[in-house]
């Protein structure tokens, strides 16, 4: 494990309530416990300097919608950054103009010290918010009411990728994208399992774990997973395969496994 002082990430948005109380569950809720991970959440409004306390505004040139002013978010980005001492925090505008969110991105990400995430509202951002970002995140070609739920979406990408984050740290190497594959089936007990089908109750299936898995054959168990992560990946995933670093064990099974395609 890497020796290195806890990620931080920092969030603005207009709806803090949105976001901090899924932080407080499963993984990343305990690396916050734990002081792994720091996630602070920024309300814009605190930002504002007026009585009613407005983060928005009619947009020049007319149409639909309003747009969040830009002098509330400086405030906020200078209020992070503090005195300037350390590292500049990496900032992240949610956007769907963005750069496509993916695995090597939230690799790239989880090795930054400092992230900010601002998250839009409305038809976006003021313009000028965007001399002040480093780059933008989208989480896929869909429009969504605001960037709370991409913020949220990328600080659980990014942070069960810093070590200590997770608990098995080979669990995050085994899974998918890791190693350029999908990840292999996966089955807990029962070994057997009868269960009534959902149109027939009198129809009952039983539901067997591969025998190779209960085998205790290790060296068969681990040519299994290779293999079903292959076959995974090729069948619904085959663009992921040319950059995958594949070991010759794994090339071997890939050549079969496509040669049975083509034969089929
Ligand atoms: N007018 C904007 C456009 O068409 O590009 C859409 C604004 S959207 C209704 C409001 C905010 O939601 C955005 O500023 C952004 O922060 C967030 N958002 C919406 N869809 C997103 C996506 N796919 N990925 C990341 N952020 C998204």
């Amino acid at each position: 494990m890497r020796n290195r002082p806890e990620m931080r990430f920092d969030i603005v948005t207009i709806f803090p309530a949105m976001i901090e109380p899924p932080l407080r569950a499963g993984v990343v809720g305990r690396a916050i416990e734990r002081g792994t991970v720091t996630v602070k959440v920024h309300d814009l409004r605190d930002f504002t300097t007026d009585r009613h306390r407005v983060v928005d505004d009619v947009p020049y040139g007319g149409g639909p919608g309003m747009v969040l002013k830009p002098e509330p978010v400086f405030r906020a980005l200078d209020a992070i950054a503090g005195n300037g001492q350390g590292p500049a925090p990496r900032v992240i505008l949610t956007s769907p103009q963005g750069t496509r969110f993916t695995h090597e991105v939230a690799r790239r990400l989880s090795r930054e010290p400092h992230l900010v995430l601002l998250c839009g509202r409305y038809e976006g951002v003021d313009e000028r918010v965007r001399s002040r970002v480093d780059e933008e995140l989208s989480i896929g070609d869909f429009v969504l009411t605001g960037g709370e739920l991409p913020a949220l979406v990328v600080i659980d990408a990014v942070a069960r990728l810093v070590p200590g984050v997770v608990g098995d740290e080979q669990s995050v190497e085994e899974d998918s994208f890791m190693r350029g594959l999908l990840d292999f089936p996966h089955y807990t007990r029962p070994a057997q399992l009868t269960w009534p089908g959902p149109a027939d109750p009198g129809v009952v299936s039983v539901m067997k774990v591969p025998d190779v898995l209960v085998s205790g054959n290790h060296a068969e168990i681990r040519r299994w997973r290779k293999r079903e992560a292959l076959a995974r990946t090729l069948a619904r995933r085959p663009d992921l395969l040319a950059a995958a670093a594949l070991d010759e064990e794994e090339q071997d099974i890939l050549r079969e496994l496509v040669a049975k395609r083509d034969k089929n």
